[in-house]
Parts: C-alpha cells; structure tokens; sequence
C-alpha cells in the first residue's frame, strides 16, 4: 500500500446510460466526500420528486448492512431509499483505485452498466483525478481464516499483508470452464488487467431472467453473451481470461462493502455476490478474525527504520 492517507475525487464527475435490470436509461454523478465518509449513494431529490412532492435526498451507505439482495447484481437498499442496483462494478472502481471516500448521487434505482465493465468508471476518475486527505486510511486486518460455503461455492479470507482477490471457476461449458486468476492489490494493475473484464450471461438464461423482469437492459453493448459453442459478440474476448477477471472485479467491489479495505488473501471456488457479501459478513460477524489498523504490518518498516533497526538486532541477545 504506498498511500496511507483516506482519498476522495478532485472533482465531481458524471455519466449516464442504461441500467442491465431495469432497462431504463439512467445517470449517476460521483462527488468528493470528506473524510471517514465511505462510500455513501444518494437518491436526489430531484428524482424522488416525480414520485413523492416532498421528497428529500436520501442517502445509503454502501456497507453490507444495507445490502438487500445478491441474485443476479449486489442491490443496497433502505425503508426510505427503496433499491440502488447493481453497485457492484462502480464499487470495485473505488475499490480498485483506491478511492475511501465519495457521495454518488443517482437519477435512478440502478447504477448504469456502462460496457458491463468497470472502465467507464475509471475512466471518469482519472479524468477529474485522486485527492489525498488529512486522515489516515484504515484497514480491517483478517488475523484469523473464515470460511463460507454455499452449496459447492466456497469463500474464505486468511490473514495477509497484501490484499490479494484468489478466484477459481468451473462452468460445466466449454466457453468459460475452469480458470483461476489471482490479483494482488499491491502489484497488479486494476485499471489494465481488470477493470476491462465484461459481466457474461447465457443465451440459454437470458429469456428466463426477461419472463423474471431481470436483465431488461442486457445487450452485447455490455455483456458478453455466450451460445452453445461460442461468445456471441463479434469483437470477441477482451481477455482470453475474461470471465475470471469479471469475477475478480466482482469481488473487489463486494468486499468494499466491509466499509473499509480488507487487508487480508481472499479466495472463492464458484463464487459470486451472493458469497463475497457473505464472507464479508461473516468476517465482520466474528469480532476476533479482524482488527483495525492504519498500516500493513510488513510496511511499517521503511528503509531509515530498517537502518534504526540494526544496532538493536545487534544487541539482541542482551534483551530480556
Ligand atoms: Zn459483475
């Protein structure tokens, strides 16, 4: 981790399309918050008004608490608020890049698909760029392995320096299959070796998921669409991996929902939002598997207190 300090946007920035579930076109802006903000979604007024004259803002935190479902997209939601769909891809862009703090403001109840990937979003933040703030980041430190299984799917976060996403799937089809990919936070790329990777549905789903009213806004324009025996789309795979990225970056967003940076190795065998937003519950459910701290142990370290530090290892053996 080379920056310590919480960070926000230089500036606010905005952009629009369709949302995957809904079909509906929509637009969401991303604010500078202060710090110890999080992540926080808000419903404007604005739109509220065409339902409801005295309607105010309304605001969601995106911490797990508030999730409300994890079927097909990680949807937050509250009693005033009704639903905020599909986070899952603009948190794994604050997650990815780092970013601690932000008020996303929305005109709609589903954040907008974009190309199915994360890229627009980074893309919009490097545009207006990072800021560093005064406070210390804080991470949640595993300091000791928790386990979720659903079903054959299978969860676990084990302590870690590093914040490293392990995930590992095995489709019964020939497209997809079995891959693994492992992303370390510290020494990957986000923005190149993730951030691009596609969401991917079935030909075969897709009419169930319309008759459900899921999926409404799902096109090749943001999914990459897989046939009996082959990837639909003509531009093909961005990634000969792509699938398995996409997993990553789910699981970078969905993590983010613990309200800080887990530090700690997570892996998932045949996961998805709904065992990310369980693991991330269960670590925080079981108050001796986690801790606060401001700055990765094996960091701490720097190079004048590597040199500090000589003189007494030198004198080690005349410590009691
Ligand atoms: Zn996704």
């Amino acid at each position: 981790m080379k920056a310590h300090s919480q960070t926000t946007l230089r500036d606010r920035v905005s952009l629009s399309g369709v949302g995957v579930h809904s079909g509906a076109a929509c637009a969401v802006t991303l604010l500078p918050a202060d710090p110890d903000t999080g992540i926080v979604f808000l419903k404007s007024v604005d739109f509220l008004k065409s339902v409801d004259d005295a309607a105010v803002d309304i605001e969601v935190a995106a911490i797990h608490g508030n999730v409300v479902a994890t079927t097909q997209c990680t949807v937050l939601g509250s009693k005033d608020a009704g639903t905020i769909a599909t986070i899952e891809h603009l948190m794994a862009a604050f997650g990815g890049l780092g970013i601690d703090n932000a008020v996303v403001e929305l005109s709609g109840d589903e954040v907008p698909v974009m190309d199915g990937s994360s890229e627009a979003f980074v893309e919009a933040i490097r545009q207006v760029g990072v800021r560093r703030q005064s406070a210390r980041r804080r991470y949640i430190r595993v300091v000791k392995p928790v386990r979720v299984e659903i079903g054959d799917s299978v969860g676990e976060l084990l302590p870690s320096d590093n914040r490293v996403f392990e995930v590992e799937i095995d489709f019964a089809d020939t497209i997809i299959g079995r891959q693994a990919y492992v992303y370390d936070a510290e020494e990957g790329d986000f923005g190149q070796d993730i951030a691009r990777a596609r969401t991917f549905g079935f030909m075969a789903d897709v009419e169930k998921f319309w008759a459900k009213g899921l999926a409404l806004g799902a096109s090749l324009e943001n999914t990459v669409a897989i046939g009996d025996d082959q990837v639909i789309n003509p531009e093909g795979l961005r990634f000969a991996d792509e699938f398995v990225r996409h997993k990553v970056l789910d699981a970078i967003g969905d993590l983010m929902l613990a309200g800080a940076p887990i530090l700690g190795h997570f892996r998932s065998y045949r996961g998805g939002h709904k065992l990310n937003s369980a693991v991330v519950k269960a670590l925080l459910a079981d108050r001796s598997a986690w801790e606060w701290s401001s700055i990765p142990a094996r960091r701490e370290a720097t190079q004048a207190d590597v040199g500090a530090m000589l003189p007494a290892a030198a004198l080690g053996p005349n410590v009691t």
